[in-house]
């Protein structure tokens, strides 16, 4: 399988491309997130490509004054995402991760595997175990991991033992000499499923390659995954629409972002399995072993995009009442919660609301966090 993938730039692009017209659903998605990037009258817009790659769609976009910049900034992204991807992705059979996965005992690593599972391990020890990354077999279970979707509810003692197979205290390195690194569990059956921070950690790794060029504006994105470098114009920052989880085709509100902030969505409506007319979600609450329920969108802005990837995800599970005592231990993000409930309610944290516009119709709906 991995004999099919392209190797060269250009060939990943045009490989990208053809995959791109099938997932034009996914673009629509990331177009309506970056509806506000552009134009002012008399000003031309900023100028955008995008391609698939991580299993969702990327794209860089930058100041119509930047353009000629644009071919060097996908082509080196391109190759960043790609790279990662075939050392931290479980849908790639040869990556780190899959064979840590597959593996009974411990895995030679290299330095980049090694710091996404410890920094991954860190961000569930922040969050009480909220964010997990040993959420695997539980993935698997309720049919998130790219197989056939279960037609029946999972059993309850299914739910258990898989419940019993993760744990992110069981994550275990070994540094058994200079320069050696190891990874793996202390207990069988364990997996790791990073999909709830790889995505915001490769953003980071491309916004640290694309910060080598001087005097450059741009925005990453990768699955809604997006950080900023520069402003969008000299005198306007980078701004970005926020989805209603409702309503695919509609806008929340608008979101400012400095030089260098990130954004990231958890959304009920990303990924979901219906089970006799339920919606189940694809973030698993780690404590019962179920899909959350309860929240349709959660939005982070933080000052970096693996920071505001993790706790997107933990505050997901944690919901409205679990937000402010996981805000108050990250002073660098703010966040926007959407509950599963009509009318419409937008809890923000005060920093959120700063940089925050909401659309009239919306204004109402906006509540602070209590406690903050
Ligand atoms: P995100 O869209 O960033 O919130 O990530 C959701 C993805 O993270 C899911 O599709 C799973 O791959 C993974 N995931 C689900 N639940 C959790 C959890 N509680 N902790 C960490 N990762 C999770
Ligand atoms: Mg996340």
């Amino acid at each position: 399988m991995r004999n099919e993938r392209p190797t060269s730039n250009s060939q990943r692009l045009a490989f990208n491309n053809r995959r791109l017209q099938i997932e034009r659903g996914a673009l629509t998605l990331v177009a309506a997130a970056l509806l506000l990037t552009g134009c002012r009258r008399g000003q031309p817009p900023p100028v955008e490509r995008a391609w698939t790659t991580m299993g969702t769609v990327a794209s860089i976009t930058l100041p119509a004054s930047q353009s000629n910049q644009l071919n060097q900034c996908v082509s080196e992204t391109v190759d960043c995402f790609q790279k990662l991807d075939d050392i931290i992705s479980v849908y790639v059979p040869g990556s780190k991760i899959s064979e840590i996965n597959s593996s009974t005992g411990m895995v030679a690593v290299g330095w980049q595997t090694l710091l996404l599972l410890q920094i991954s391990a860190e961000y569930a020890a922040i969050t009480d175990g909220a964010f997990d990354p040993t959420i695997a077999p539980l993935i698997q279970t309720w049919g998130f991991s790219g197989g056939e979707a279960p037609t029946t509810l999972p059993a309850a003692d299914e739910i258990a033992s898989a419940l019993k197979q993760t744990g992110y205290g069981h994550m275990k390195f070994e540094f058994p000499s200079p320069g050696a690194m190891l990874a793996g569990f202390d207990q069988p059956g364990m997996s790791v499923d990073l999909g709830g921070i790889a995505k915001g950690y490769a953003v980071d790794a491309a916004h640290s390659n694309l910060s080598k060029h001087e005097s450059l504006s741009a925005l990453i994105n990768l699955g809604g995954n997006i950080r900023s470098i520069g402003s969008a114009t000299a005198e306007r920052p980078w701004r970005i629409g926020v989805r209603n989880p409702f309503d695919g085709n509609q806008l929340l509100g608008s979101l400012t972002l400095e030089d260098g902030m990130s954004v990231a969505t958890s959304g009920n409506y990303e990924r979901f399995i219906t089970l006799d007319g339920k919606r189940y979600a694809h973030i698993i609450d780690p404590r019962s072993g179920y899909p959350v329920q309860g929240m349709a969108g959660v939005t982070v802005l933080s000052s970096n995009a693996t920071e505001a990837d993790a706790i997107s995800t933990a505050l997901f599970v944690v919901g409205v009442e679990g937000a402010p005592a996981l805000l108050a231990k990250r002073p660098k993000s703010q966040a926007l919660l959407v509950p599963d409930r009509t009318p419409i309610e937008i809890w923000v944290s005060p920093g959120f609301e700063k940089q925050f516009t909401p659309l009239p119709k919306y204004k109402k709906s906006i509540r602070t966090l209590p406690g903050m």
